[in-house]
């Protein structure tokens, strides 16, 4: 069949599911191009329009099909009936940016005038170049007319001032969802496979949650005006851009060129969750909070953002401050993150002409400077922005250093990436990891892990293999101190520098432009002090942090009115200074459990020193091997050495001011403490375990793994073991890392794993996530891992979190010991003699090259 008839069947076929037809693949593109260039062409008018609208911009391979063939149009090397060079011009600026952008440039050397002026009008509105900024720059210094007038344009941010402004009104019609909406009503996971078909995931919208929300919407639309999406909790639960896209398919409007996807909405909310208020405000629609108790499905109103008006037949129903203050620029610009983009290229270009700073801008209103002192993470971020500190409240873009992106997450950040027209990441060193497919992938994930490689690499990306083991314990190896990054997968802490997890259309924008908006939230100090008690370990410490701020009275297990003090904060860890680094990424770790939104760790420099001359090694042995992006890796060896040649730590000043100062004394923590089923928050200590009717004692599986984990916890787990034959327990070990588990082998601690009944699984993610093995329906686990989210290790699974000593004990005894069991096994097998070998890190910088090359194999 050709490319017409095919095109039209599957027109027809979308058409009765309500959705219009996928866009071209690069293979039907490359047909297009060759009937376009017959003559006569057959049904010109639907070609074109095939061409102009129908197919992705930006760096789609389709777009890098068309975008060839407008170019061979531009320069003479191909003709077509239907489109002039001119108009080959035009339709190249519809693109966006991308594989567009090369031709454009390109077209401003062109010998026809007219051309090179088409081609310099439609870049004067094209803000997604990055690295082509220079070489328009380049022209204009050799005397290219065309390119100064670009140059000028994005100096006078016309791309910008010739886009509409918020409107002073808007008249809307009210689609009303009553109590809480959630992400997973907007974009249910059930109908996770659509999610990148926005129009066809967009059937599934509130369809689980009301009865005919589509047909209500449809209805509502037919009187003409736009709609507005109003709720009295909107957005919450996870981030997901995708139901944002929902929205907006909805509640948006077309953009000219782009094809099944549309921008603008308005979403009306009594609460609007923060990140999904982001998320909107990225995506140019727009949050409005305001009381939506007058508001019902049907009314008519009319919104005046200005004023901060709800009005309904002439009343003023409801009243609101417009925030943050950028929020009209950001829906000028089509949302926050063009809004971002357009003035970074605003500010290149101005610089480029030596001129000072625009005033189009709005600025955003920043706190008032307290004249104190910084606290550790205010001096982090401080010095991402070139400052001396930030405070608390204020908007700041610190530079991102470092990224990290994981398999579930990666494929949304890699559309988010298309979506930005990126062909290269801005951000120093960007990492894709395959830790939560691993070990048992599904056919999808097998074709990630064949796809997301090359784009990856091909924009400077490292890439890590299945089996290599989990992204943090790689990351980690990869960070630089007192540095910002930032990461998809809620558990990218950093344990030295600070690191803002983020959702994938975050990340992604870390990723391609290497800054992150970010508004500074407040910090909680974390002081530890004393001398650590025999038999408690780091783990027991993490707990430890949860269990005093429920003894002030700062943090309250019960789901109703829970008090956290640290959601949303930065928790600083003092107290811990000669902590490993792989010792401190425990605590840091683990502030996802505490819904904190980063983490510090205080430490002193000689274990900094000695990480990063271990990690040197590694990622030395990374290129020898074969691993991209070379020259990334190389930069960041590179930088490392520098850090090394003068390594200095940033200290919090003493007159810090923080929203709540907790202190742990060492001394009074003498017994293991937990996370019990099934919240990290509900802590308690053995003995209040056992004392405690309501939990369950008697464990049926154990799982030692996850990213909580590092080599020396293994040991330990195998000292536990050592000798006591098979254990009635169902005994899961999933090491990190790969070098981690080469290292135990080559020690024999696999073979006391082996003799213990253990199901040694590949390095990875492995149970923690639940997302492939899973323990068994309502077993009492005992686990090292994260979570214990209610179902996330097995359907019913009751499960307890603690140290990897703990999880060995509980495995030979098939149940929870008492504090005096706990502590007489653990004493008599892991002897003092005995901990400075158990506890031992992998410094690669000390072991032999040979055998470092087969730990990397
Ligand atoms: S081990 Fe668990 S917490 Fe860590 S990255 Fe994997 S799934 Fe996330």
């Amino acid at each position: 069949m050709s490319l017409i008839e095919d095109y039209k069947k599957h027109t027809e076929e979308r058409a009765k599911l309500g959705v219009p037809p996928l866009p071209l693949t690069a293979q039907q593109t490359a047909e297009l191009v060759e009937l376009l260039k017959q003559d006569p062409i057959p049904e010109e008018e639907y070609l074109l329009d095939l061409l102009k609208n129908h197919v992705n911009p930006g760096v789609d391979d389709a777009a890098y099909v068309k975008a060839a063939f407008l170019n061979d149009i531009v320069q003479g090397k191909a003709q077509s009936k239907a489109i002039s060079p001119v108009e080959a011009v035009r339709i190249l600026g519809m693109m966006l940016g991308g594989y567009n952008v090369g031709p454009l440039v390109d077209a401003l050397k062109h010998s026809d005038a007219e051309i090179a002026q088409a081609a310099a009008d439609e870049l004067k509105h094209t803000i997604l170049v990055y690295d082509a900024f220079n070489d328009v720059k380049e022209l204009m210094d050799q005397g290219n007319e065309y390119a100064k007038q670009v140059i000028e344009s994005w100096a006078n941010a016309e791309w910008f001032l010739n886009r509409e402004p918020l409107p002073e009104e808007m008249k809307l019609t009210v689609f009303k969802v009553p109590g809480e909406t959630n992400t997973d009503d907007l974009s249910p996971a059930s109908e996770a496979f659509t999610r990148s078909d926005i129009p066809l995931h967009a059937q599934s919208m509130l369809v689980n949650r009301m009865d005919n929300p589509l047909e209500t919407i449809k209805k509502l639309k037919e009187r003409g005006n736009d709609l507005a999406y109003v709720g009295d909790v909107v957005g919450t639960g996870s981030s997901r851009k995708s139901g944002i896209n929902s929205v907006q398919w909805w509640f948006g409007h077309d953009i000219p060129g782009v094809p099944n996807k549309r921008t603008g909405g308005v979403v009306i909310g009594s609460i609007i969750a923060p990140i999904f208020f982001n998320t909107a405000e990225d995506s140019g629609c727009l949050p409005i909070e305001a009381p939506v108790d007058a508001l019902e499905t049907g009314d008519e109103i009319v919104v005046k953002p200005y004023e901060g008006k709800i009005l309904k037949n002439g009343e003023v129903v409801s009243e609101f401050t417009l925030k943050p203050n950028t929020l009209p620029d950001e829906m000028r610009a089509g949302g926050r993150i063009p809004l971002i983009i357009g003035k970074g290229l605003t500010n290149k270009a101005r610089e480029a002409l030596g001129l000072g700073h625009s005033d189009v801008f709005t600025k955003p209103e920043q706190p008032a400077d307290s004249g104190k002192g910084y606290t550790l993470a205010q001096k982090m971020v401080g010095k991402a922005c070139g400052m001396e500190g930030v405070r608390p409240g204020m908007y700041v873009e610190p530079v991102v250093t470092t990224v990290g992106s994981q398999d579930t997450t990666g494929p949304m950040t890699r559309d988010e990436i298309k979506e930005l027209a990126a062909l290269s990441f801005g951000a120093d060193l960007v990492l894709q990891t395959f830790c939560h497919t691993a070990a048992y992938p599904k056919p999808a994930d097998v074709e990630l892990q064949h796809t997301l490689p090359p784009f990856w690499t091909s924009r400077g990306g490292v890439i890590l293999k299945p089996g290599d083991g989990v992204i943090h314990s790689w990351l980690n190896r990869m960070i630089l101190p007192d540095t910002v990054g930032t990461g998809g997968d809620s558990h990218t802490r950093f344990p030295i520098g600070i690191s803002f997890p983020a959702g994938s259309g975050l990340v992604a924008f870390a990723a391609v432009t290497g800054m992150m908006p970010l508004n500074m939230p407040e910090s909680v100090l974390v002081k530890f002090k004393g001398e650590m008690q025999p038999g408690i370990t780091l783990r027991d410490l993490v707990n430890a942090i949860p269990y005093q701020a429920i003894k002030e009275g700062l943090l309250t297990v019960e789901k109703k009115g829970k008090k956290n003090v640290f959601a949303g904060r930065i928790l600083e860890i003092e107290g811990l200074e000669d902590l490993k680094v792989e010792q401190a990424f425990e605590l840091s770790d683990a502030s996802a459990e505490r819904s904190a939104a980063a983490c510090t760790v205080k430490l002193n420099k000689e274990p900094v020193i000695e990480y990063l001359r271990s990690n040197i090694k590694l990622l030395e042995k990374m290129i020898e091997q074969g691993y991209e992006d070379k020259r990334t890796l190389q930069r960041r060896i590179d930088k490392m050495k520098a850090w090394l040649e003068n390594p200095t730590l940033m200290e919090r000043d003493e007159d810090a001011e923080y929203a709540a100062v907790i202190e742990i004394d060492l001394n009074e923590i003498t017994e293991p403490i937990v996370a019990c089923p099934n919240d990290p928050d509900d802590v308690a200590t053995l003995s209040e375990v056992l004392a405690d009717e309501k939990r369950p004692k008697n464990i049926d599986e154990v799982f030692v793994g996850s990213c909580m984990t590092n080599i020396g916890l293994f040991r330990a787990l195998g000292e536990v073991l050592k000798g006591e034959g098979p254990v009635d327990t169902r005994l899961w070990v999933t090491p990190p890392t790969k070098m981690d588990q080469k290292e135990l082998i080559e020690e024999g601690y696999y073979a006391i794993f082996g003799q213990a009944g253990a199901r040694t699984e590949i390095p990875g993610c492995s149970l923690c996530m639940g997302n492939q093995a899973r323990v068994r329906d309502n077993s009492v686990v005992f686990s090292t891992s994260t979570r214990n989210f209610d179902n996330r290790m097995g359907k019913g699974a009751q499960v307890y979190l603690g140290s990897s000593e703990l999880a060995a004990v509980c495995a030979l005894l098939g149940r929870i010991p008492s504090k005096e069991e706990y502590l007489e096994i653990v004493n008599k097998k892991i002897t003092d003699d005995k901990k400075d070998q158990v506890y031992k890190y992998l410094n690669f910088d000390q072991i032999p090259e040979e055998i470092l090359d087969e730990m990397m194999d």
